[in-house]
C-alpha cells in the first residue's frame, strides 16, 4: 500500500509511480516548504505540479477511451472472428485456439499503445525532471510487464473459459472464489517474486535506524524481522514506501529516493505509516472487501455475457471470439466501481495516517514528510473532487496534512 499520493502499485502501477528524477532541478525546493505552509494554503502546490498531474492524467483518460474503443472495434469490424479463424483453422483444440487468440490480441494491444506509454512514462517524466531512466531501459521494463501480464492473461482466461464451459450455471461464483485464491496467492509472492524482477532490494544498510525502525515496529505490536531498502533511484527519484506481502512472506519497503530525502525522525514516521496497514490488518480488509466485489462482479457478468454475446451473433459465452466483449464487461464494471474502491483505498490510509500520531516521538514529523514526498513527486495537493473520487487511493496531500495537524496536538 502506498505511502505518496501517487501510491505504491497505485494508480499508475508500478511504472508511472516510480519513474526518475535530475535532483539537479528540484533539488532546492525541497527544504523551504513546510507543512504548515501548506494547511494554511492548500493551493501553494506550485503551477509545475498542477500541470504535471493534469497531463498524466489526460493521458490517462485518454489511454482508458481508446482502450474501450478499440476493444469495441475489434469485437464488432470482425477482426476478432478472423483472429479465432486463423487458429481454429490450426487446430480444433480449444485451449490451444484460445491461448494463441490471447497471444496475439494481448501483443497487438500492447504494440499498438506502446507509444502512448512512452509519453507518459519518459517523455512527460523527463520533462518534468522527475526521470533518469534510458530509453532501452524503458523498453525492457515494458517488455517484461507485457511477458507478466500475458502469461496472466493466458492462464486466467483458460481457467475462466474452462469453468464457463463446464459450468454453464455456476461458474460466475467458482471465478469469485478462484479469482480470490489468485489475489491471495498474488499478494504472497510479490515480495520474493515479482518485486525482484522489477526492482533491486537490500537489508537497510544504516544499522541505528534499522534498529531504530525494529524497535517502533515492536511498539507497533507488528513482527518484522528487517527492513528492507528497495532501490528506486536508478529509475526515479520518486520517493514511496510500501508494505508489500500478507503473512510471512509480508515486507516493508522504503525507497532509497526516500532515505535520501527525508530525516531520520520522517523516515520513522513513514515507517510508523506502514506499520499501521499492518497493524490494522488493511492487507485482509483489502481482500475481503475484494472477496464481496468479485461475487457481485462475475454474477453480473453471468448475467449479461451470455445474451449480449448471443445478440452480438456470437455462439455463446464461451465462443473465444467475444474475448473482447469479456473485457468490455469486466473494464466497464472495474470503472463503475472505482469511485467505491478508491473511497475505501483512502479510508484506511487516513486510517494509518493516525495511527502514525500515536506511534511516533514527533507526530508533525509525518506531516513534514509528506511535504517532502508530495514536493518531490510533484503531486497535486488540491485535486478536484471528481478527481480525487475516480484516481486518489490516497487523501490528497492538502487533506492529509489538515487532519494531521488538526489531530497531532491532542495526542500530545
Ligand atoms: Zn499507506
Amino acid at each position: 500500500m502506498g505511502f505518496s499520493p501517487c501510491g505504491w502499485f497505485g494508480r499508475d502501477r508500478t511504472r508511472a509511480a516510480w519513474a526518475e528524477a535530475h535532483p539537479t532541478d528540484s533539488g532546492g525546493r525541497f527544504t523551504t516548504s513546510t507543512a504548515n505552509e501548506i494547511a494554511a494554503d492548500p493551493k501553494r502546490a506550485s503551477n509545475r505540479a498542477k500541470r504535471y498531474s493534469k497531463s498524466k492524467l489526460t493521458v490517462g483518460v485518454v489511454k482508458l477511451a481508446l482502450g474501450f474503443v478499440f476493444l469495441l472495434a475489434f469485437l464488432l469490424s470482425g477482426a476478432s472472428e478472423k483472429l479465432y479463424g486463423l487458429f481454429h483453422g490450426v487446430t480444433d483444440n480449444y485451449h490451444l485456439d484460445l491461448s494463441g487468440y490471447l497471444l496475439v490480441f494481448s501483443t497487438v494491444y500492447y504494440l499498438l499503445f506502446l507509444p502512448l506509454d512512452f509519453y507518459s512514462d519518459v517523455t512527460l517524466e523527463r520533462r518534468y525532471g522527475l526521470s533518469n531512466q534510458t530509453t532501452a531501459g524503458w523498453l525492457a521494463r515494458s517488455a517484461k510487464e507485457w511477458g507478466l501480464s500475458t502469461l496472466l492473461v493466458v492462464g486466467v482466461l483458460n481457467l475462466l473459459y474452462a469453468v464457463i464451459r463446464n459450468l454453464p450455471d455456476w461458474w460466475w461464483l467458482v471465478a469469485a472464489i478462484g479469482w480470490f485464491v489468485l489475489l491471495v496467492l498474488i499478494s504472497k509472492i510479490t515480495p520474493a517474486v515479482i518485486v525482484p524482477l522489477f526492482y533491486k532490494t537490500v537489508p537497510l544498510k544504516d544499522h541505528e535506524l534499522a534498529d531504530r525502525l525494529l524497535a517502533l515496529a515492536g511498539r507497533c505490536g507488528v513482527r518484522v524481522k528487517r527492513v528492507f531498502e528497495i532501490k528506486l533511484s536508478r529509475e526515479t527519484n520518486k520517493a514511496n514506501a510500501a508494505v508489500v506481502g500478507l503473512g510471512h512472506q509480508r515486507r516493508i519497503l522504503i525507497g532509497d529516493t526516500l532515505l535520501t530525502l527525508c530525516s531520520d525522525d520522517e523516515i520513522e514516521a513513514v515507517f510508523a505509516h506502514e506499520l499501521g496497514h499492518v497493524a490494522l490488518h488493511h492487507p485482509w480488509k483489502l481482500l475481503a472487501g475484494g472477496a464481496a466485489s468479485f461475487v457481485l462482479g462475475f454474477y453480473l457478468l453471468y448475467l449479461v455475457l451470455g445474451p449480449s454475446s448471443v445478440a452480438l451473433g456470437f455462439q455463446g459465452p464461451a465462443d473465444i471470439a467475444t474475448v473482447p466483449l469479456l473485457m468490455l464487461w469486466i473494464a466497464g464494471f472495474g470503472f463503475l466501481s472505482k469511485p467505491l474502491q478508491t473511497a475505501y483505498s483512502r479510508r484506511l490510509e487516513k486510517q494509518a495516517d493516525l495511527f502514525t500520531l500515536d506511534k511516533v516521538e514527533k507526530p508533525e514529523t509525518l506531516a513534514s514528510a509528506l511535504t517532502k514526498l508530495a514536493d518531490r513527486n510533484l503531486a497535486d495537493p488540491t485535486p478536484s473532487r471528481i478527481v480525487e473520487t475516480l484516481f486518489y487511493t490516497h487523501p490528497p496531500i492538502a487533506k492529509r496534512i489538515a487532519y494531521i495537524v488538526n489531530a497531532a496536538p491532542q495526542q500530545r
